[in-house]
């Protein structure tokens, strides 16, 4: 076994590499870029060696030589899947923890993937499989493969990856246009605008299975996992086994064949170490299952199969452990006989975006953390109190996953893990998550890829008043002094009877009076309600109308956040008059970022005319681009940034002066 193993990546699944490595005795080195330098991975491994970038092969070779580390675990996304890094590794006498650079050039392109494994005897999407193709080629293509006949068809880019550049296409008269955005975004993406089409499956699932191989020609399968409640062809949940396959004997069946599909995929490749082969499954035929490709690492989605599988009468499986015996040359240590289902479980994913602001990034500094942990309950996370999260990463945070013996228990689990995972500071999908799970076709089972985005937006609420009741008692507590002569209580408390203070928050009037140990509150003139309110270290308990409620508290400035339930509220208090600046600044057409990321294009001038709509910036995040445009019709003023200039949250990009107002 390795005594060092350098782990070219960073967030959750760092972190989760640096727990096998620890456990087994291995001393772990990660590389960091300058936004990371004070990132949890940093903080846990052993070494830490800075790189100009994660997806700078040199730097991260140069890395593991000078770290004296035997082998390089590249976990997901950045490098995982570039033959080059596995070629560098190598070259320089180091172990690349994955496949051989031939495998992963072979499923890395997803024509020449299909075109492999369907020699192999597996089926695949029905399309066509053919690079090199003109506009004129490909859109032929997609008529023969399904727009002819009044069926969609699915343009993909080969190289691609994360969901990204994929355009489904019904009307034959969007054909051109679909090819031409499917190329440029597969052309920025991945520096390639090699296309296929594929017969777009329509209410699919996404069912992958798990395999493992040895450098000895050994390969099993762990069983599956279901992916299929995604948000633009991006996983969001994912369990093992599928609830669609079950374990009856019929879905034994299935499993058992569309294991050995995914074990002759890749044999088909010379595969060694851990893989997942992708499928899709037409919901009402779970036995007519396609290849879609095979990603040649570690999956995101992997500890559901970790916590459900039991290796003969061993429940549970490290995954990553294996990766390492496999790469340093041990056999694996269990035939296909002894893999069976022993339990259920369930992923979320934590993202750091809006759901009600149509799932933008969203981004900041971690002021507050407390994660879920207990029985069948397991985090994986690369968060600590301080880390800040920006525009240059992925925005996926945290997984939270739950285990039970049966799938009604792991999402009973999943669900309660959720409400009480707390993170004040940067805002998260974890309400969205918890509405999504209690869905009644997600808990009945019944998925489809386009579940998400069919269920309606969610209204957004009010803010309810106890919550704003609490936000005023925080105020109160902070500014009350422990043992108070009557001239200290800041309430305007006068001999004879406390007046009430009046406090604007999050735009709603709150009067308040008495102390934060006994008072009464109202909202928006209500009658009052008694309330009380005490601190416990982050916690504020609070007694509305005798109810009790702990919230999780932080504030910033001005703004108090409160969590509960999963849910977070940033309650900004302003004073009437400064609430009236900033709508009048909102009216003169300030133009603000809506999302931490990168400028990706600057569209229009300081002193431009410009029309309402019209974009002036574009600013992106990973994997997603959104167009800033002039709120009204006017003059562009204060429009410094640059392409690759970062933004912040909110940073105000550029002003539009309505004519005639200046
Ligand atoms: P999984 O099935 O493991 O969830 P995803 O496609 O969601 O796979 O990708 C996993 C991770 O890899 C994500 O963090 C994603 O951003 C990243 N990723 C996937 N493809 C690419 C790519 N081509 N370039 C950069 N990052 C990628
Ligand atoms: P990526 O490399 O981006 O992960 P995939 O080929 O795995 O690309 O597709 C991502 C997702 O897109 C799938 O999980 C599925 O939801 C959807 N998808 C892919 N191919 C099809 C298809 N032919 N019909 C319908 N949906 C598809
Ligand atoms: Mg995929």
């Amino acid at each position: 076994m390795f005594d060092s193993v350098l782990i070219a990546n960073r967030g959750e699944i760092a972190c989760r590499i640096i727990r096998t490595l620890r456990r087994l005795g291995i001393r772990s080195v990660v590389t960091y870029a300058d936004a990371d330098a004070d990132a949890r991975h940093v903080r846990e491994a052993d070494a830490a060696l800075w790189v100009r970038s994660y997806l700078d092969v040199d730097d991260v070779v140069g890395a593991a030589v000078r770290a004296g580390a035997g082998a390089v675990h590249p976990g997901y996304g950045f490098l995982a899947e570039n033959p080059d890094l596995a070629r560098a590794c190598a070259e320089h006498g180091i172990v690349f923890v994955g496949p051989p650079p031939d495998a992963i050039a072979a499923m890395g392109d997803k024509i020449r993937a299909k075109r492999t494994v369907a020699a192999a005897g597996v089926p695949v999407v029905p399309g066509r499989d053919e690079a090199g193709l003109s506009d004129d080629e490909l859109a032929a293509a997609a008529m023969e493969v399904g727009l002819n006949a009044g069926a969609a068809v699915l343009l993909k880019p080969s190289a691609g990856g994360g969901g990204k550049g994929m355009r489904r296409v019904e009307d034959p008269g969007e054909l051109r246009d679909a090819i031409a955005a499917s190329r440029r975004e597969a052309l920025g993406a991945f520096g390639d605008d090699t296309l296929l089409v594929e017969r777009y499956i329509d209410s699919p699932r996404h069912i992958e299975i798990q395999v493992f191989a040895d450098a000895h020609g050994d390969v099993v399968h762990l069983g599956e996992r279901e992916c299929s409640l995604q948000r633009r062809h991006q996983k969001i949940v994912e369990e093992a086994p599928s609830p669609l396959l079950g374990t009856g004997p019929e879905g034994e069946r299935i499993r058992a064949a569309m294991g050995a599909s995914a074990v002759a995929a890749a044999k088909a490749v010379g595969y060694v170490g851990a893989g997942t082969v992708e499928y899709i499954v037409s919901a009402d035929r779970p036995d007519e299952y396609f290849f879609m490709e095979m990603n040649t690492r570690l999956q995101v989605e992997h500890p559901v199969t970790e916590l459900a599988v039991a290796i003969g009468d061993r429940p549970g499986l490290d995954l990553v452990e294996l990766q390492l015996r496999v790469a340093a040359g041990e056999p694996l240590p269990f035939g296909q006989d002894a893999v069976a289902f022993a339990g259920h479980a369930v992923e979320a994913r934590v993202y750091a975006e809006d759901p009600a602001r149509g799932f933008l990034p969203t981004g900041g500094r971690v002021l507050l953390l407390a994660e879920p942990a207990g029985p069948g309950v397991r985090v994986d996370s690369g968060l600590v109190e301080g880390t800040v999260v920006g525009g240059s990463y992925d925005p996926m945070l945290a997984k939270v996953i739950a285990a039970g013996p049966d799938r009604a228990t792991a999402l009973r689990r999943l669900d309660r893990a959720l409400a009480s995972y707390t993170l004040l500071g940067v805002g998260t999908n974890v309400a969205f998550l918890r509405s999504l799970l209690t869905d009644p076709d997600v808990v009945a089972g019944r998925l489809d890829t386009g579940l998400v985005e069919r269920r309606p937006a969610e209204p957004a609420e009010e803010i309810p008043e106890d919550v704003l009741a609490a936000a005023a008692l925080e105020r109160m507590l902070a500014l009350e002094v422990p043992d108070p002569g009557p001239w200290d209580v800041p309430d305007g408390w006068r001999v004879g009877r406390s007046a009430w203070t009046t406090w604007r928050i999050a735009g709603r009037e709150v009067r308040i009076r008495g102390r934060a140990a006994d008072a009464e509150v109202s909202v928006d003139g209500a009658e009052p309600v008694r309330v009380a309110a005490r601190r416990h270290g982050a916690d504020l308990i609070v007694d509305y109308a005798g109810d009790r409620t702990r919230f999780v508290c932080a504030r910033d400035g001005d703004v108090c956040r409160l969590g509960r339930d999963g849910r977070v509220w940033s309650l900004q208090e302003t004073e009437p008059l400064a609430a009236r600046a900033t709508e009048t600044t909102a009216s003169a057409g300030a133009v603000r970022s809506p999302m931490p990321g990168t400028v990706a294009a600057v569209k229009a001038a300081d002193g431009d005319e410009v029309v309402a709509g019209q974009p002036l910036v574009i600013v992106e995040a990973m994997k997603m681009e959104h167009t800033v445009t002039a709120p009204v019709d006017g003059l562009v003023s204060g429009l410094t940034v640059q392409p690759g200039a970062q933004v912040a949250l909110d940073e105000v990009l550029a002003v539009v002066t309505p004519k005639g107002d200046s």
